[in-house]
């Protein structure tokens, strides 16, 4: 979707700080960081958010949470939080789906 800011920064449009590439997903840090480490992974394919996705299109959910796996491993993060916001109330800001990554401090529960 050539108004999304997440396809633009995965068609190199927009520029991006890239942690991870492959075929079907893209890992970058997160702009505005909530914590020492926080990035973003999505499909490189447009969904709009977790409430999209189905039968057909969630085999890249399960690769992202093996890139994640993968990823965190290399980092060293042996803790950390998957987020994923679903809506403007819960505080979704770019509908494209994504899953946030955050680490390196201690997290409160429940999130606000
Ligand atoms: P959410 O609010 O859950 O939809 O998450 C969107 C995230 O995208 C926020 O944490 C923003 O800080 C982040 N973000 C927005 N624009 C950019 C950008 N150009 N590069 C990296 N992260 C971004
Ligand atoms: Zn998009």
């Amino acid at each position: 979707m050539s108004d999304c800011l997440f396809c633009r920064i995965t068609a190199g449009e927009i520029p991006s700080k890239k942690v991870y590439e492959d075929d079907l997903c893209y890992a970058f840090y997160d702009i505005d960081p909530q914590a020492p480490t926080h990035f973003l992974v999505i499909p490189k394919d447009h969904i709009p958010s977790v409430s999209a996705v189905n039968e057909e299109n969630a085999p890249v959910v399960g690769h992202i949470f093996a890139v994640i796996a993968k990823l965190t491993k290399e980092l060293g993060l042996e803790s950390y939080r998957v987020v994923s916001n679903i809506g403007q109330q819960a505080g979704q800001s770019v509908f494209h789906l994504h899953f946030h990554v955050l680490s390196g401090r201690d997290m409160t529960w429940p999130p606000g």
